[in-house]
């Protein structure tokens, strides 16, 4: 089992294992009386509670069958991506296994792989061996959690990731992330996808943003009448000297209307 594993991607497994088509087992499922979850127990031998552990939303489905302490502590059960591919392997789950996920899964540091935004396959997620940076990023990103609780990081980093992609497109980017993006290209991530590479090469802006916006004494500075020392700190530390401006700044739209409050 692995842990934080989504019910279709659990079953398409257990479908590969016993040479069952696509899909059948969540017919079966439907048509048996009882809970999935304990179906499921049966069928791959496992112990209810090893079950529900792994992959508490199966339980939560499921008429309250679960334990609600499994989720003290556990991600949001939104959002789904694909679990580093080597960690798949090391737990003899094949190398696709779709898990519930949060933003902090950037990457997987035991293995040096981008697992963030972008990776729809196992080539998706790309060594970032050669840039210590997005490692570097990622540990600033759990700081902020720290300091400033799940939820407040979640909508900022969710605010910052908006507007960084949105100033990329705009005029593609600045300096540091073409220069993430040039050695992540050259260091044999050729297979990954261009979504991949950009999110990758993106994220210690997205992250270094996101720590100005979760910050409710920098935020009160960006949504009162005088931002300038709000718009200073973004200038100097990642925006490289550049003063986000115009009714058309995402930036500049965020201060004005605080979208995500
Ligand atoms: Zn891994």
């Amino acid at each position: 089992m692995f842990p934080d594993e989504t019910t279709k991607s659990f079953l398409r497994r257990l479908e590969d294992a016993n040479a069952v088509r696509p899909g059948e087992l969540r017919k079966a499922l439907q048509k048996i009386p009882g809970s999935w979850i304990e179906t499921i127990s049966l069928w791959c031998d496992q112990p209810l509670v090893s079950l529900d552990y792994a992959m508490p939303q199966l339980g939560l489905q499921q008429h309250g069958l679960i334990n609600p302490r499994h989720f003290a502590g556990r991600r949001a059960h939104r959002v789904h991506g694909l679990a580093c591919h080597r960690c798949a392997l090391a737990h003899d789950a094949g190398s696709f296994v779709e898990i519930y996920t949060t933003h902090q899964h950037a990457i997987c540091p035991k293995h040096g792989l981008w697992i963030g935004e972008g990776t729809a396959t196992p080539e998706d997620q790309l060594s970032i061996g050669a840039c210590p940076e997005i490692p570097a990023a990622w540990h600033h990103h759990k700081n902020i959690i720290q300091r400033q609780g799940h939820t407040r990081t979640r909508k900022a980093f969710e605010t910052s990731r908006t507007i960084n992609w949105q100033w990329y497109d705009q005029f593609h980017h600045f300096t540091h992330t073409a220069g993430f993006y040039d050695v992540l290209a050259s260091s044999g991530s050729h297979r990954a996808s261009q979504q991949a590479l950009v999110a990758a090469s993106l994220y210690p802006a997205i992250v270094e943003l996101t720590a100005a916006l979760a910050s409710p004494y920098w935020a009160k500075i960006a949504h009162s009448e005088h931002p300038e020392a709000f718009l200073d700190r973004v200038s100097t530390s990642m925006a490289e000297g550049w003063r986000p401006a115009g009714a058309h700044d995402p930036l500049r739209s965020w201060m004005e209307r605080n979208w995500d409050t």
